[in-house]
């Protein structure tokens, strides 16, 4: 019997590893539903290739298009957010999600809702809703399943059986493009160098966070929620080789790390084997080659992100979901060239001084809270229009 997958931001960069894994094996997956954001004609192009059931647009208006792309296959179209939704609870054993920022979360929600094997590449929903997320899969049984390299890295060194012999779980960071910069040379960074990432290919918005570093601590965030660990536990190391993807140490000084080239179909096709393992096209490593690892402390002058986040991390409530909205208002600012690179941080520093709101308690209220998030972060960001 085949596996039915779904994949949500198919279109994308980890939509794209995932498409090359599954079509590699058609005897072993069979596609349920794809969704992209308003990029029709590439989505209609994989529904086809692929022999989908149901594509779904993000942006209506692109439905006319879509629905004339895939006209004679048989392939249902949608268009809408809850058309997304509809895909991602469309009763597939296996579903990616891939989605960029809290455009996500209710889709995770929904495929989390319906059971089978959810796997976040999508981390930001995580980061906003915290614990609501792993308590809808523990009601509905689904397995949550992490894509992110460092995460599924943890994943495969944690003793789940003995959280309590684990002393620290320590996230490599390769530093992204400024790792070397001062604070005044970052002042004047263009987009072009931001998103130039120095050992991974991803997408617009991961790469600037990677740029400022909001993405570690984002996933510092990510880690708290889907491992049992304490915040202060989880650190972060720099390594510019992104090599080893992640430590787990143990009480008793032994450190476990899981290493791979750095290429987002090793993590995928982990998930998509679990708990077996698959074959995949990826490079294997060459230690000898590579020579040398290197090591070194995060630098939290230069990079005001990681106190952000640990700040956030550390708040709890709904402190991770404002920073969060913040950073996604402030990332689209720059990447329109409205701001300056270091306006990042500041905006979402300010975002969350000025607005503090209670804990969510129900997905209604994580929804609400980002998007009033957001109106302060534009408010925020009119003081910082360069
Ligand atoms: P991407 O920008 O390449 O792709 C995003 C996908 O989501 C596209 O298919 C796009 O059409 C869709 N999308 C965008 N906005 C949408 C919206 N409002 N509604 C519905 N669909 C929308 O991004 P990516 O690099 O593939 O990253 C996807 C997620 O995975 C992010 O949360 C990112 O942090 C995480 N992630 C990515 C990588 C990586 O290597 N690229 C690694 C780890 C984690
Ligand atoms: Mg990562």
């Amino acid at each position: 019997m085949r596996r039915s997958v779904s994949i949500l931001g198919a279109t994308g960069s980890i939509g794209t590893s995932t498409l090359d894994l599954i079509e590699r094996e058609p005897d072993r997956f069979r596609i349920v539903a794809l969704t992209a954001h308003s990029e029709v004609r590439k989505l209609a192009e994989i529904a086809r290739r692929t022999n989908a059931e149901f594509a779904v647009i993000a942006d209506e208006r692109r439905l006319p298009e879509l629905r004339e792309a895939l006209s004679g296959t048989g392939i249902r179209a949608g268009g809408g957010a809850a058309a997304v939704v509809e895909a991602a609870s469309s009763g597939a054993d296996w579903t990616m999600a891939a989605i960029v920022g809290c455009a996500g979360l209710e889709p995770v929600m929904a495929a989390v809702e319906q059971g089978g094997t959810v796997v976040l590449a999508n981390k930001e929903p995580l980061v906003s809703a915290g614990e609501l997320i792993p308590q809808a899969a523990r009601r509905s049984g689904a397995t949550i399943l992490p894509a992110d390299s460092e995460h599924n890295a943890i994943f495969q060194c944690f003793d789940f059986a003995r959280p309590e012999r684990v002393r620290r779980i320590v996230l490599t960071a390769s530093g992204g493009p400024f790792r070397d910069l001062s604070l005044a040379e970052m002042a004047h960074v263009t987009v072009e160098q931001a998103v130039a990432h120095p050992v991974w290919s991803m997408g617009a918005k991961i790469s600037i966070d990677s740029a400022t570093l909001m993405n570690k601590g984002l996933e510092q965030i990510e880690a708290a929620r889907l491992f049992p660990v304490a915040p202060e536990r989880i650190e972060i190391i720099l390594h510019r080789q992104s090599v080893i993807h992640s430590l787990v140490e143990y009480v008793d000084g032994s450190t476990l790390a899981q290493l791979g080239s750095p290429d987002m179909r090793t993590p995928i096709a982990h998930t998509l084997a679990w708990p077996d393992r698959m074959e995949t096209p990826v490079t294997p490593l060459d230690l000898a080659s590579i020579g040398r690892l290197d090591f070194a402390a995060p630098d939290p002058e230069r990079f005001p992100a990681l106190r952000l986040a640990r700040e956030a991390l550390e708040a709890g409530g709904a402190r991770p979901a404002v920073l969060n909205a913040a950073n996604e208002m402030a990332v689209a600012a720059f990447l329109d060239r409205r701001i300056a690179f270091l306006r990042i941080a500041a905006i979402v520093d300010e975002t969350m001084h000025r607005y503090d709101p209670a804990a969510p308690r129900r997905i209604e209220d994580v929804i609400a809270i980002d998007r009033e998030a957001r109106s302060h972060a534009a408010e925020a960001m009119k003081v910082f229009v360069d």
